[in-house]
């Protein structure tokens, strides 16, 4: 049925050849390379029309496929399945150029399905060429990620280490001064006392770091106690009080179900937790704004929500801000100060408090409307915590075993001060 068309293409096939090198191939040594292809290509075509179908051409096409260079494959160039479309339209000029119009038709209605197959075959090929590629690919960029992050963390836990020592040598010398100064000399302690603010920032910020690389390497040890939520937020009032006072702010602790059971926690790091997320309440909410703590109980877990009357947070950045040294604001605009509005801080907080929460095997989530300065939509952080009344250590459960039973007096401030 298809030996007219043969013959057509027999006839053809020196035009067809000799206009494909010419236009498809540039350059002497590929132009000979290319050449052979082609004839390997047409004669393959040849059997595939005494057949009428394109099996005879599967595994050239395989094989040119699997010639890309990484450098093809990376910039999706030199595809067999353009290559064929090239060769579909040429092939489709010469035979209106070289044959009678009847003669064309036959020839191209005999071709084009095969052509068609080809492609179908190409595109399959090069796709999973690509996709096997770009997996690879991920992998090896993955293997960068974790590494940067790895030489990061290490900086962060080196780095913190290395600082503590000169820290606390100059703390011990500032407060000898101190001590050494006449106290009549109160010119002298003030500045010792701006110095000594100082050293504190500086001894928080490598806590901070110290902190950070401990829940990066998974090794954030709790010390889990009985823990009344509701005392700890009250310590954290009274510690707030002065910084609320200064911004004009109100915090409200509200009374829920679970904050006045006895759970088992850690009660020093969920301090630590709920004081990095209200700083930041009180941070991103302007001054005279409001922040109220509320909560539920739900089966299992009690869940804390810090609501605040602030900025808001824009919802494509409600996870990233837990990734650590992560900011909205532009770090060269911010305001110094660890309370100030928009002040400055080093990404720090919320990474840990996350730590924090999970280490409890709970978690911490953001929400909010949205960021916008002049409305303040405000944002509202969730704390899901395990609902553990019972420690979970046996020997430690029959220790607490009458404390439970017991009011809450019997729990010191200071167990939560760190
Ligand atoms: P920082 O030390 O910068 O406060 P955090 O990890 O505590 O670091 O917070 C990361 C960022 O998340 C902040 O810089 C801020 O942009 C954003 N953010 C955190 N809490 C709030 C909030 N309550 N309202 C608006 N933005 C917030």
């Amino acid at each position: 049925m298809h030996m007219t068309a043969l013959a057509y293409f027999v006839q053809l096939r020196p035009l067809l050849e000799e206009r494909m090198v010419l236009t498809l191939a540039q350059g002497g040594g590929v132009r000979e390379n290319f050449q052979e292809q082609l004839q390997r290509f047409f004669d393959l075509l040849e059997q595939a029309l005494q057949s009428g179908h394109a099996t005879p051409l599967v595994s050239l096409l395989r094989e040119w496929s699997a010639t890309r260079t990484e450098t093809d494959l990376e910039r999706d160039e030199r595809t067999v399945s353009s290559l064929l479309r090239q060769i579909a339209v040429l092939t489709q000029e010469t035979a209106h150029q070289a044959l009678e119009a009847h003669q064309a038709l036959e020839f191209l209605s005999a071709v084009w399905p095969i052509y068609l197959d080809c492609l179908a075959q190409a595109a399959a090929y090069e796709t999973e060429s690509r996709t096997a590629y770009l997996t690879q690919e991920l992998a090896r960029l993955n293997r960068i990620v974790a590494r940067v992050d790895k030489s990061k963390s290490d900086f962060v836990a080196v780095a913190a280490h290395e600082f503590k020592t000169p820290l606390a040598l100059i703390e011990g010398y500032a407060a000898m001064l101190d001590e050494l100064l006449p106290p009549e000399m109160e010119q002298f302690h003030s500045l010792l006392m701006g110095m000594r603010n100082g050293l504190k920032r500086l001894h928080d910020l490598v806590n901070d770091m110290l902190d950070v690389s401990l829940i990066d390497n998974n090794l954030l040890v709790l010390n889990k106690q009985p823990v009344w939520l509701h005392r700890i937020f009250r310590l954290l009032q009274a510690e707030l009080q002065p910084v609320l006072e200064q911004r004009r702010q109100i915090l409200e602790v509200r009374s829920f179900p679970g904050a006045q059971e006895l759970l088992f926690a850690d009660p020093t790091r969920l301090y630590q937790a709920f004081r990095n997320i209200l700083n930041n309440a009180i941070k991103f909410t302007p001054d005279g704004g409001k922040i109220t703590i509320d909560g539920r109980l739900l089966t299992g877990f009690v869940e804390v929500t810090i609501t605040d009357t602030g900025i808001g947070i824009p919802p494509e950045h409600q996870e990233t801000i837990f990734e650590k040294f992560s900011q909205l604001v532009d770090v060269s605009l911010h305001s110094t100060g660890k309370t100030k509005f928009k002040g400055g801080g080093a990404g720090m907080g919320l990474p840990i408090a996350r730590g924090i929460i999970e280490a409890h095997d709970g978690s911490l989530w953001a929400e909010s409307p949205g960021y916008d300065e002049k409305t303040c939509p405000g944002s509202t952080f969730h704390i899901l915590l395990p609902f553990r009344t019972q420690p979970e250590d046996p020997n430690l459960a029959k220790l607490f075993d009458t404390l439970t039973t017991q009011t809450d007096s019997s729990f010191s401030s200071s167990e939560i001060q760190s």
